[in-house]
């Protein structure tokens, strides 16, 4: 492992630590451990999966949790951005080259790019899984932090222009095209929470109703343990410790994009990997917005696309994708929570400035 990773992996034990610590605490308080059963940490989509289950016994969980495990890492491996094997690279070939691409070679990738193409509409844009030649010049194609200045500006109002949309497809059942070579897939946004409605279904399918299913942070719950909410952990947009926690109701998501995930550093100045799709360049205004959400994969395209609208479109933005409930953290540390999730809160150090906002 190069020492450029070890920043990542740090961040992701500590994400780890967090959310065991708060389990076990919850634990403590609720003695029937051996009811909970939690997986030893995996790494999957670029980041370590936890998965709990309540209520069932050990070696049936860790039957079920394999299963999912196994289901994730094919995922990963057909929607990854940048291995040259994966099945995504594949398509994003073809259409590059204007050829149709067979649908047969991949089927797990079509409700996932036509669940993308709806989002981003509702999005305006913000969400564009299209701009995978973008991501790839700001040098976030790759597993390390990229290193150096920024591309050239012209290069990005080169690339601009090309304006890919993942509208520009046209799905068939046979054939995916495209009506622009430009565009490049890259589902970076949106992948973990789509995946992790499809573990919590096949969870479910198994006949397992309380369980938490959690990628790096982005994370679906359902039912509960020991008749009690389970109790997540919010990452603090600092990157250490937590902001708050939450006690889930039913089954939801929780997912949070935030700038400390991954970014390039550059003579003291740090650029995001999420980036507007309207300038080439990364978000700024916001640090961090975790989106409450039924669905895992509107909760995800939905976390970028508010980080994407900044501080004065946040609030539209949420409410044309249907989101209402929200924790939104900007960079002078302002805390916006949505109304409706604010009692289900509690956050570890009340924050300075706190400002209660109805989406509904
Ligand atoms: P998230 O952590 O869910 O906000 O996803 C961030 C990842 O999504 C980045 O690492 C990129 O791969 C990709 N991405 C960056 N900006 C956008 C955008 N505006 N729309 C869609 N995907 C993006
Ligand atoms: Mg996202």
């Amino acid at each position: 492992m190069s020492s450029a990773q070890l920043p990542k992996l740090s961040l992701l034990i500590n994400s780890f630590l967090i959310l065991t610590l708060i389990l076990i605490g919850f634990s403590i308080t609720h003695c029937k451990t051996n009811l909970l059963y939690r997986s030893p940490p995996a790494y999957v989509f670029g980041t370590l999966i936890n998965i709990s289950i309540w209520g069932l016994p050990q070696t049936q969980a860790q039957t079920a949790v394999n299963r999912i495990l196994q289901d994730l890492h094919t995922l990963h491996h057909d929607w990854h951005p940048w291995q040259t094997n994966s099945p995504l690279v594949n398509l994003n070939t073809t259409l590059a080259n204007n050829q149709p691409w067979p649908t047969a070679h991949c089927p797990s990738l079509v409700p996932l790019i036509q669940q993308a193409q709806t989002l981003s509409i509702h999005s305006q844009g913000l969400f564009n899984p299209a701009i995978g030649h973008l991501i790839k010049l700001w040098g976030f194609h790759q597993d390390e932090p990229p290193q150096g200045p920024p591309p050239d500006p012209l290069t990005i109002k080169n690339l601009l222009a090309t304006q890919p949309q993942i509208s520009d497809l046209e799905i068939t059942p046979q054939h995916i095209r495209t009506r622009n070579p430009n565009v490049q897939l890259d589902f970076g946004a949106f992948a973990k929470g789509y995946a992790v409605d499809l573990a919590i279904e096949t969870l479910k399918d198994m006949g397992i109703h309380h369980a938490i299913v959690n990628a790096g942070g982005n994370l679906k719950a359902m039912g509960q343990k020991d008749q009690q909410p389970w109790l997540i952990g919010i990452r603090h947009p600092s990157g250490q410790g937590i902001l708050a926690s939450l006690s889930t109701q039913g089954a939801e998501s929780v997912i949070t994009s935030g700038h400390y995930e991954r970014y390039r550093e550059y003579q003291g100045q740090r650029y995001s990997h999420i980036l507007d799709p309207r300038t080439g360049y990364p978000a700024t205004g916001l640090t961090s917005v975790t989106v409450i959400h039924p669905s895992g994969a509107i909760a995800d395209a939905a976390s970028t696309a508010l980080i994407v609208a900044g501080p004065k479109e946040w609030q539209n933005i949420a409410r044309q994708m249907g989101i209402t409930q929200a924790i939104v953290v900007d960079e002078t540390g302002t805390v916006f929570v949505s109304k409706n999730i604010h009692p289900r809160i509690h956050f570890q150090t009340p924050p300075p400035n706190l400002v209660i906002v109805d989406l509904s």
